[in-house]
């Protein structure tokens, strides 16, 4: 049995998490789900948006389940997921943008950012003319992420990755993030790697989507990037997320608690569903996740007209289809039942 903590935040959170982890449990009985609270309602009702109750369970599960919490503007306010990826030391976050929806631009990128540092510290400093963000980009940091990003290419058959910085302005920083780069492709051959500055890279990915690969960026260029690549998938509901560190990993949807939509029934669960498609692979569930994403891919591709313009949907037609789809699709029932 895996133990998963599912933490489903504020808005459209609970509206996308809930319903996954019931598709997920459709699919296997081998995960045992804990639903705890954290983010803006927590805040609220406590006085902190993460607890350190919720801190240790969340560093005893075998993963967590997020999904979105709205921020505070309040100085005493500390956010859920940058405490966790920090507290946790999930230094890799991996965003794989897939257009799933028919007559889309063949789009397959995976943006892997770099998840502990950069300019994400949250250390900055009021003096009387000005504020100053302290960024910091360390070796050891630049290290791990990019050896990850180059075992999560092998893993995944990809043959082409990208380092994406900024080391004609920041030459430091960067310059240190790209000579790791080089240094880590020099003992990868099969897998092409080459350097873009980020500005062009933003632009590039917009003219010519179906030509990238996998880029391996630091924090702020990834949480850019990977946006910007949702919106060239139909939107952030359709972007997953994994943050992996070396004992610990959490999944989330990429979009925040969209307050603009939430409790209409309207977001789409796909990016959640995918996220935990991510994870139930970590977990070991290799055939369980083949069959969500494919159930994910089949809905998708039948019923475009589920998804609007602006990449909304029905959540509950959407989850409606994808239940209908496992079942039609897996006769044999789900994993996991205990043997007679
Ligand atoms: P957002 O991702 O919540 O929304 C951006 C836009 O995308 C909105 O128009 C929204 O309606 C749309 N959108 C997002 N997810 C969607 C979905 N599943 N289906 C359909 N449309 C979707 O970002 P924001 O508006 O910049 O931030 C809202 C709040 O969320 C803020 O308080 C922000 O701090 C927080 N946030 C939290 C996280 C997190 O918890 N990991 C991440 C990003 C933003
Ligand atoms: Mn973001």
């Amino acid at each position: 049995m895996k133990h998963v903590l599912v933490i489903p935040g504020d808005g459209i959170g609970p509206e996308v998490i809930v319903p996954s982890v019931a598709v997920i449990r459709e699919i296997t009985d081998a995960i045992d789900f804990e639903f705890v609270e954290s983010g803006k309602k927590a805040f609220e009702k406590y006085g902190e948006a993460i607890s350190n109750e919720v801190l240790d369970k969340a560093r005893k599960a075998d993963a967590i389940f997020f999904g979105a919490t709205t921020t505070v503007r309040d100085p005493k306010y500390r956010s859920s997921i940058l405490t966790l990826r920090y507290e946790l030391d999930l230094y890799a976050n991996v965003r794989p943008a897939k257009a799933l929806l028919p007559g889309m631009r063949k789009v397959d990128i995976t943006v892997i950012r770099e998840n502990t540092e950069g300019l994400y510290t949250g250390r900055e400093e009021r003096d009387l003319d000005g504020v100053t963000t302290f960024r910091r980009v360390s070796v050891k940091g630049c290290e791990r992420i990019v050896k990850f990003a180059f075992s999560w290419c092998k893993q995944n058959s990809r043959k082409k990755i990208a380092c994406v910085h900024k080391s004609n302005v920041l030459r430091q920083s960067d310059g240190l993030f790209l000579d790791i780069f080089n240094t880590e492709a020099m003992k990868n051959k099969k897998i092409a790697s080459s350097e873009m500055l980020v500005d062009s890279t933003a632009m590039k990915m917009v003219m010519i989507p179906e030509e990238f690969d996998t880029l391996v960026t630091l924090n702020l260029y990834g949480d850019i990037l990977s946006d910007l690549a949702a919106g060239l998938i139909g939107g952030l509901g359709f972007l997953p997320s994994a943050n992996i560190g070396k004992e610990r990993a959490l999944f989330e949807p990429a979009h925040g608690s969209a307050p603009d939509i939430a409790g209409r029934g309207i977001a789409n669960p796909f990016a959640a569903l995918l996220s935990g498609k991510m994870m139930l692979e970590y977990l070991g569930f290799k055939k369980e996740a083949q069959s969500l994403s494919g159930a994910v891919e089949k809905t998708a591709a039948g019923s475009p007209s589920l998804i609007d313009a602006e990449g909304r949907c029905n959540t509950q037609a959407a989850i409606d289809s994808i239940k209908e789809s496992l079942r039609s699709s897996a006769p044999a029932g789900k994993s996991g039942r205990a043997k007679p």
